[in-house]
């Protein structure tokens, strides 16, 4: 399960981003504001110089309208006078300020509203004097002069004043211009934190959300996993035999561990190798998955414990691995002290750890039913083996075998009848595994069995006495004509047509060792081992062959492929057939 963690580094980081962002952003909107104010009062000096600008012209218009009048006498030239006298009074009434600057004049302070009114009060005095004695008197004239004189403080005035206010512009715009500068970098340099900021908690949010969907990912698969396991054990219920149960096992088991390249092994009869049972893929990897293998090919079966490894790293690797580098998983299913087989799986990530982290305990979780599964049809079939018949071939097993041979000896006696063992062993079975697969290996097996069922009386009992071994009680017969059923065995097997059940498969042959009480033995134990001595003879001479014990005496017949051994061997030096 996932729990939201969170790094100390990550809050760390996020606290200061959003701090300096904080500040950055303060400090720009500060120095926004100061750059605000400062343009304002630039715009302020502007509109000013403007203003003294315009007050100028209007006096000179003022002063030339009267010039033209006190010259002419013509009042129709005193119009320019009017009208820089209104746009002087406009000025004055819309910029009070301005005119009650106070400033330096003939050496004593004046406000500059003084002069002007004083240049205005020479002009009204200059026009009264031409309305009274006309044009060019003395006395206009000399008024002239002195509006003149006052113009030109004026227009120092006016100088003065416009020096001054660019000054200060200049100043102001000097101290605007890193300032804005500056404000324009905070507010990039703000604007990036929170970008990335942006980003980071973007990333932050989808992480938690994958977090969460791969939480709930695991919780749903754990609850399937529930569910799929209990629907395995209740089918497993209402079938009946073991190649039926292993499909449904196989079957919940690829559906559990979906995802991931599998493959089932359990242990055939004779326990001497694991068949693949079942095997699922989802195309990602192209693994050969081996149809069997020995028990010691496997690290997991060998250190009865998982075992995960990467095949394309030198090193110890399990032998029934093949296929393009990838990473698997072997987990022994093993339940009670008994190992069922091995359950593999294959993923093409690397390195192993880290593929297998989320299946790793799903797999240990099925193994574990799996292997509960296994046992419970081992169980089954030993109950079942209470019972008379071998579940792959349908003939009667050992345990049969057993009971009636002593019945059929006592019978024997009491009748001073004969009973014949005829003991069968397919050849080079191990080798038709191998090339062909067990499967097939059970085709086959059913195959000679149904053959051997056929071709005798029904008074005879056939029965499969080992994995690939089989015992036919013959009653009431004589060497010959046991020797007859033997061959005809031998020949019915040797003629079958494999490639009809198993394309491309050769031809197979079994072996025979017949024996016969009490010509030939003493008691039951001594039939059977006389037989397999016989069997083991067939073999020793070559195999697809049929032998008699001690024939030499008590064989008249002899068809092409049968061999009247001594079986002479010691039992001891008779290796497991
Ligand atoms: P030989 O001619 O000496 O008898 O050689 P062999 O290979 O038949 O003998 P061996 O004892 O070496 O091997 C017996 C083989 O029979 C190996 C085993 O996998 C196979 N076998 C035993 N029981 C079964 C079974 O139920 N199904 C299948 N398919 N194979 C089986
Ligand atoms: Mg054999
Ligand atoms: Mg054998």
């Amino acid at each position: 399960m996932f729990r939201g963690r969170r790094s100390p580094a990550l809050v760390l980081a996020f606290f200061v981003g959003i701090l300096l962002l904080a500040a950055m952003a303060g400090s720009a909107l500060l120095l926004g504001i100061d750059g605000g104010r400062k343009s304002q009062a630039i715009r302020a000096l502007e509109v000013e110089t403007g203003q003294i600008q315009a007050v100028l012209l209007a006096l000179v218009d003022a002063q030339a309208g009267f010039a033209s009048y006190l010259s002419t006498g013509n009042p129709n030239y005193l119009e320019p006078y009017y009208q820089g006298l209104d746009r002087e009074r406009t000025i004055e009434d819309s910029a009070p300020g301005l005119f009650a600057a106070e400033m330096e004049s003939g050496g004593s302070t004046v406000a500059f509203a003084d002069l002007i009114h004083a240049n205005l009060g020479q002009l009204a005095l200059g026009i009264a004097e031409i309305n009274r004695n006309g044009p060019m008197t003395k006395s206009g004239v000399e008024i002239e002069i002195r509006a003149q004189q006052i113009m030109d403080a004026i227009r120092k005035a006016v100088d003065r004043m416009q020096m001054q206010r660019q000054d200060a512009i200049a100043l102001q715009s000097r101290d605007l211009a890193p300032r804005n500068t500056l404000a324009f970098m905070l507010a990039a340099a703000a604007g990036m934190i929170a970008i990335a900021l942006s980003v980071a908690q973007f990333f932050a949010f989808n992480r938690q959300l994958l977090r969460r969907e791969t939480s709930e990912t695991a919780l749903h698969s754990r609850g399937r996993e529930i569910e799929l396991s209990a629907d395995m054990t209740n089918a497993l219920q209402s079938v009946p035999t073991r190649e039926e149960s292993l499909q449904v096992i196989a079957d919940y088991a690829s559906r559990i561990v979906n995802e991931m390249t599998g493959s089932l092994y359990t242990y055939n009869n004779s326990r001497d190798q694991l068949v693949q049972t079942a095997s699922w893929g989802n195309g990602l990897l192209k693994t050969e998955l081996v149809e069997s293998f020995m028990p010691d090919e496997c690290w997991a079966l060998r250190r009865g414990a998982a075992y995960l490894a990467y095949s394309g790293r030198p090193g110890v690797n399990c032998h029934h691995v093949r296929g393009s580098p990838h990473s698997y998983l072997c987990e022994p299913i093993a339940a009670q002290g008994a190992v069922f087989g091995v359950l593999h799986l294959a993923s093409p990530g690397k390195p192993p750890e880290h593929a297998f982290a989320t299946v790793k305990e799903t797999a240990r979780a099925l193994a574990n039913r799996l292997s509960l599964a296994l046992a419970n049809i081992d169980l089954r079939e030993r109950l079942q083996g209470l019972a008379i018949r071998d579940p792959l071939t349908g003939l009667f097993n050992r345990r049969v075998l057993d009971e009636i041979l002593i019945r059929e000896l006592g019978r024997a006696d009491r009748a001073k009848s004969r009973l014949g063992v005829a003991m069968v062993d397919i050849d080079h079975f191990k080798n038709f595994n191998d090339q062909f697969g067990h499967k097939a290996g059970d085709t086959i097996l059913k195959e000679i069995s149904g053959q051997i069922a056929k071709k005798i009386r029904v008074s005879d009992l056939a029965c499969r006495y080992g994995g690939e071994e089989f015992v036919v009680l013959l009653p009431d017969i004589d060497s010959a004509n046991g020797l007859r059923v033997c061959e005809k065995l031998r020949e019915g097997i040797a003629t079958l047509e494999p490639t009809d059940m198993v394309p491309g498969a050769p031809r197979v042959t079994i072996s025979v060792g017949f024996s016969l009480y009490p010509d030939l033995c003493k008691d039951a134990a001594d039939l059977i081992a006389s037989a397999d001595r016989a069997l083991y003879a067939s073999k020793h001479n070559g195999r697809n062959k049929v032998t008699i014990y001690d024939a030499a005496v008590i064989a008249p017949f002899k068809p092409a492929n049968a061999h009247v051994g001594s079986a002479g061997l010691s039992p001891e030096a008779r290796p497991l057939i």
